[in-house]
């Protein structure tokens, strides 16, 4: 009798454990997914709903910014609008991963009305007038230190090191395929920022560095989770528990692909996108994940 009373317990336990562990549901509500413990000292990853972009902002543990991309032209506003909505003055890094219109849309306008303090952008050049406004923002604002997108640039903002893992070199590549791609560490938590990098950047990096090196737990997949990027092999070595996905609602690429979705679902990789989800924001204090979604 006790041995049966022992087994109801242990079977209750497991089924409140199983639910305490499982965000997934919560986060696809709109509501918090908590998966552990309570945050501390935290760092918040926001990949902002902008549209068909890219956009994340960082808030370090230490209060600074760091910004990932800067959204599109036709939607000025959202970036601006954002960064004073999150209490953006000085962005310690703007990490430009390319050059299309797509990623540096709004990136002049955020240099005339923050104060940024670096820009790392990749060694390679456009012919466009979002470009060139870029160029003439910068060259206004001597004070910003341009540093070149490379991979094995590293740096650190307080304790949250970056680390850039492609390009490895930009001649004759695509201007997707000179993404700058991002490695984030903040104590036990890793994230991947993948700019528009394809298929042929996992592949040479995995070439270059062992699924270790390349390991996180949560993943911006490459261009909008178009089927250019997202190979099944780069996500084993990834391996993270979720992926992000930027893209506009009802956009004219079709992005994302079919085929990376599959992916994805295949290997247990939960995702989330702003079309569907709007802003995924998360909190971590280098230990737990905390991951809200607004739709
Ligand atoms: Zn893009």
């Amino acid at each position: 009798m006790l041995k049966r009373r022992f087994c109801i317990l242990l079977s209750l336990l497991l089924v409140f454990s199983l639910l305490a562990c499982d965000p997934v549901k919560d986060d696809v509500s709109g509501e918090s997914g908590d998966i552990s413990g309570e945050i501390q000292s935290e760092l918040t990853v926001r990949f902002l709903n902008v549209g068909q972009g890219d956009c994340t902002l960082l808030t370090l543990p230490d209060g600074g910014f760091v910004l990932i991309d800067a959204g599109v032209y036709t939607n000025k506003k959202a970036v601006t609008n954002y960064l004073e909505k999150y209490g953006v003055e000085t962005i310690e890094y703007m990490v430009l991963t390319h050059f299309d219109a797509d990623h540096i849309g709004v990136a002049a306008e955020v240099i005339e009305a923050f104060e940024v303090k670096n820009v790392i952008m990749p060694d390679t050049v456009a012919t466009t007038a979002t470009y060139d406004n870029l160029l003439t923002s910068l060259e206004n604002h001597e004070e910003i230190k341009v540093i070149k997108g490379e991979a094995g640039y590293t740096f650190l903002t307080g304790i949250v090191k970056f680390e850039i893992l492609s390009p490895f070199e930009t001649e004759g590549k695509s201007s997707n395929q000179c993404s700058v791609v991002m490695l984030m560490s903040y104590k036990n938590i890793k994230m991947l920022f993948m700019g528009d990098a394809e298929k042929p950047n996992e592949t040479e990096m995995l070439n270059n560095y062992t699924p270790m090196k390349l390991r996180a737990d949560i993943i911006k997949l490459g261009h909008h989770g178009s089927a250019s990027s997202g190979s099944k092999d780069f996500l084993e070595a990834v391996a993270p528990k979720y992926g992000v996905i930027s893209c506009g609602k009802d956009n004219s690429y079709k992005h994302p692909a079919e085929e990376t979705i599959n992916t994805l679902e295949e290997l247990n990789i939960t995702y989330f996108r702003t079309d569907l989800h709007g802003t995924v924001t998360v909190k971590t204090d280098g230990k737990n994940l905390n991951i809200h979604t607004e739709g």
